[in-house]
């Protein structure tokens, strides 16, 4: 008899943040495959297998086809399989791939959304991506440095979108030059949001010209994303999480 995958987006941190749907399918779960987790504790009480295949510090994460042929040997075996990612699986989470592959081996799935960090990020440290006459628009860009070292997508200024980077913290240097190249004024406000929702949260409010000295000034960690735009400012109002989860 065959299994069945449900992938499932955990949420961007607080383990409250995950849907119904998907914490139905942790608790009816015999195996769960996940990697990095902002917090762990969405396991905690899951009575299943759990097996982490993500990158923990000083150990590669296991390569994609292994993590492919892994969810499907489970399955197979004719476990229920969840396949638990941060955030929301599709937002550069590799669900795609994963699927493409257990599609191709006719084993049934589901795919289970998730909230992402890059718009719930943001709205715990104050900053709503859209904003009625401030930010009509708003890009997910991936920083994370490319094999080729390819530009990063970001789009030429306007000011009235909200430009969010993912995999922001090391790459700093790179996306602040390459803001200044795409007209992104010296001023403009940017955030850096980092294990947003948890009660880690710590959130630095720079601009563009400032953005690489504050990160190091304020130890800036990870998982940390970028909101460059005027939306920032209104943090100042709207900031209401307190860190308490
Ligand atoms: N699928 C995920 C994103 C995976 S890429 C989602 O939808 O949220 C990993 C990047 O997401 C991190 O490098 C960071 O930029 C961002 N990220 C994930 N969780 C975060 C959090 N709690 N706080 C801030 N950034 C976070």
């Amino acid at each position: 008899m065959t299994g069945f995958i449900s992938f499932v987006g955990a949420g961007p941190g607080d383990p409250d943040l995950i849907t119904v749907r998907g914490l139905r399918a942790l608790q009816n779960a015999d195996v769960v495959l996940y990697d990095n987790l902002v917090e762990l504790s969405a396991l905690e009480g899951i009575h299943a297998e759990l097996i982490y295949v993500g990158k923990a510090s000083g150990h590669h994460s296991l390569p994609q086809e292994e993590i492919n042929a892994l969810l499907c040997e489970q399955a197979l075996a004719g476990k229920r399989v969840v396949r638990f990612k941060g955030g929301d699986p599709s937002v550069f989470g590799r669900v795609g791939e994963e699927a493409l592959y257990v599609a191709s081996k006719g084993i049934p799935f589901e795919i289970v959304p998730g909230i992402t960090s890059s718009i719930a990020g943001p709205m715990y440290a104050g900053i709503p991506v859209t904003h009625r006459g401030i930010a009509d628009n708003f890009v997910v860009v991936t920083a994370h440095r490319n094999m080729d070292e390819s530009e990063f997508s970001i789009p030429v200024f306007n000011s009235k979108t909200t430009l969010v980077l993912m995999m922001a913290r090391g790459t700093i240097e790179l996306w602040q030059k390459q803001l200044l190249e795409k007209g992104y004024p010296k001023h403009h406000p940017i955030a850096l949001v980092t294990s947003a929702t948890s009660s880690k949260q710590q959130v630095v409010v720079t601009t563009v010209e400032n953005v690489v000295k504050d990160a190091e000034f304020y130890n800036v960690g990870m998982p940390t994303l970028a909101v460059a735009g005027n939306v920032v400012t209104l943090r100042e109002k709207l900031q209401w999480f307190k860190g308490e989860v």
